[in-house]
């Protein structure tokens, strides 16, 4: 399946002319494989021993290169710095408010939200992008927090007051 992503990924770049470089390879199939949301360091640094000539901008404009193409998506998780995800498959994400940790949800119905955005908004609807807020299984346990109402004495930015 990711094989089948990445070959599919690639086709895009020949279709918009785009040399494949072994490096722009590289990075492609770092992206197709990891789920974790990288940023423009962990890349590098995950990439930097296979590739000695590559540089952080190198990672940086190759993954600009990626986003306008549409095959990555850019995320924010409130560290200051910027995530990266490859896009083959629609899903959404749900941000962990304390450690930053962002989650994966593939959820069947996803598009019905454009089709209601469109319905209600009278929008021809292109795409969307959610994110759900909140404090993971494991932060849940470290901050001793059961339930929703706990949450209040934390102060997190998403939290209703
Ligand atoms: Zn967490
Ligand atoms: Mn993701």
């Amino acid at each position: 399946m990711a094989e089948d992503m990445l070959t599919q990924a690639l086709k895009q770049l020949k279709d918009h002319r785009i040399r494949v470089t072994p490096q722009r390879q590289i990075i492609l199939t770092y992206l197709v494989t990891h789920h974790n949301h990288p940023s423009v360091e962990t890349i590098y640094q995950a990439l930097a021993a296979q590739l000695p000539n590559l540089s952080l901008a190198t990672v940086y404009n190759t993954l600009k290169l990626f986003v306008d193409l549409g095959i990555v998506i850019e995320l924010q998780n409130g560290d200051a710095g910027t995530h990266y995800d490859f896009f083959g498959r629609p899903h959404y994400h749900v941000v962990c408010e304390n450690c930053g940790k962002i989650t994966d949800v593939f959820e069947p119905d996803l598009r019905s939200v454009e089709t209601k955005a469109a319905e209600l908004s009278g929008y021809l609807v292109t795409g969307h992008n959610m994110e759900v807020y909140g404090l993971c299984p494991d932060c849940q346990k470290l901050l001793h927090v059961t339930e929703t109402s706990d949450l209040r004495r934390l102060n997190l930015s998403h939290a209703e007051s």
